[in-house]
């Protein structure tokens, strides 16, 4: 298999290169030249796989022989055994045809588990095969660092260095950072905001100099490669175990970066019934604005309950366009210069196309907090705000209920007690129990100031040989 960039002018990648890389020299995305497509025969006899036998089977045709069979099922066995529900990515039922996919079984209580378990294991695996050794840096504000810290924290060949900005995530979110032992995991608070941070570690990717001559950069935001394919698995665990193929089901899902449910889209692709795809979003709501009327400006950035979903543009969202615009990777170019020098509009034949696929809804901080209080007063189940989000936009667009939809819950609530107590929810949310101690391990953080270069200076005198 080979991975193609959304701009048209990179070299393809095989998936030993497409995991070491993020953005493609051309600022594009890269994606498989080609999809698998699974026969309803194929589909029929997945039903009943365990979760990782069924990780295998979805993920082995994007490998592509670059990772033995038998290598690559090893990986994908360990890749979850952290996760605290035998189950792995549970369904719970809320009303008549209607599911929550949980999918903060895994060791951050967030959803990003599922791909950063999964990724960390394959360059580890990659890495010792090549004898080589490289630096993830990141930054976050706060779901991903720690997903990726923990999926990084038996790997040999890596370091991996987190930048989040001093005193501005919450508590739960730092400690689930900074208690994680190992010689290889750096956390580092600048003393800035967000966007100070993911300045810094752009301009890292840009100018590679300050670390040793024999490493590289490698980015784990949601554009790397691994994680969305990681992320397509749940959704065919999801719908066979809700009748599919035989019948189809719908999903919505809380987002952000375009991420996840570009996973379902592929899924759709592919061949799994998917009836309807509703691209859920908080204030930040530039997919539901593009999707609802083309309105793809970009509006400043709103702080709300759910601040894993708060970004301005969406970097997932140029795989879709691609698609959209018959994979002609020179219109891709043009269309996102356009958009960073002011709005621009998809053009129409495209907009069409995104347009059929995909409902969308808005769901503002009250609508969120009234669906947590609505939900848990009708089944005693309390969704985080960003799973509340899903509930809700689900609900406004499903177009009837004879088709099984599917919310997908991406984050436990005891991450987010605040949206929870908003909405009367007055006792402590617990913390799973394999997190009962967070409050007690020692932290490891290094405090730096906002400055690029003793961030880097930092970083080279802190990996290890
Ligand atoms: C990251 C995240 C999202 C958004 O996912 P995308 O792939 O960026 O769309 C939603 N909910 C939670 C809890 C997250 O951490």
């Amino acid at each position: 298999m080979k991975y193609i960039s959304t701009r048209g002018q990179a070299p393809a990648l095989d998936f030993e290169q497409v995991l070491l890389t993020g953005l493609a020299p051309d600022g594009g995305l890269y994606v498989p030249e080609t999809l698998p497509r699974w026969s309803h025969e194929q589909l029929v006899s997945w039903v009943g796989l365990s979760y990782t036998e069924l990780a295998y089977q979805v993920v082995a045709p994007f490998v592509a022989g670059a990772i033995p069979d038998a290598d690559l099922k090893a990986i994908i066995e360990d890749t979850y055994v952290d996760f605290r529900h035998p189950a792995i990515a549970p369904l719970v039922q809320l009303d008549h045809n209607e599911w929550l996919l949980e999918l903060f079984q895994g060791p951050t209580l967030a959803f990003k588990d599922f791909a950063l378990q999964m990724l960390g294991r394959l360059l580890d695996y990659v890495l010792e095969k090549r004898g080589q050794k490289v630096v993830i840096m990141g930054a976050t504000s706060g779901d991903t660092g720690s997903a990726a810290i923990q999926g990084c924290k038996r790997c040999k060949n890596i370091d991996i260095f987190i930048l989040h900005p001093h005193q501005r995530v919450s508590e739960v979110q730092r400690r689930q950072m900074t208690t994680v032992a190992g010689a290889n995991i750096h956390n580092i608070a600048v003393e800035g905001n967000f966007d100070d941070c993911q300045s810094m570690v752009k301009a890292s990717f840009g100018d590679q100099s300050f670390l040793p001559a024999d490493r590289q950069l490698v980015a784990v935001n949601s554009i790397n490669w691994a994680r969305i394919m990681a992320q397509i698995v749940y959704y065919v665990y999801a719908a066979l175990a809700l009748g599919a193929p035989h019948r189809p089901v719908s999903f919505s899902v809380p987002t952000g970066n375009f991420g996840d449910i570009y996973a379902g889209y592929l899924a759709k692709c592919m061949g799994l019934p998917i009836d309807q795809l509703v691209v859920a979003t908080n204030a930040n709501d530039i997919l539901h604005r593009v999707l609802s009327d083309n309105d793809y400006s970009r509006h400043q950035l709103k702080h709300t309950l759910s601040p894993s979903m708060d970004i301005v543009i969406s970097s997932n969202f140029e795989r879709l366009l691609f698609d959209c615009y018959g994979r002609d990777g020179a219109a891709i170019a043009a269309l996102m210069k356009a958009a960073n020098e002011g709005s621009v509009q998809i053009a129409p034949a495209a907009f069409e196309k995104a347009r059929a696929l995909f409902d969308s809804a808005a769901v503002d901080d009250a609508g969120t907090v009234a669906m947590i209080r609505d939900v848990w007063e009708s089944s005693e189940y309390l969704l985080d705000p960003h799973s509340a989000i899903a509930v809700a936009a689900g609900r406004a667009c499903r177009r009837g209920r004879d088709v099984p939809m599917v919310a997908l819950a991406t984050a436990h609530p005891a991450k987010f007690p605040e949206a929870v107590q908003l909405a009367g929810y007055t006792a402590e949310v617990p913390l799973p129990h394999h997190m009962a101690d967070l409050f007690e391990l020692e932290e490891r953080c290094t405090v730096l100031p906002n400055d690029l270069r003793q961030v880097q200076a930092f970083m080279a005198s802190h990996i290890n040989a």
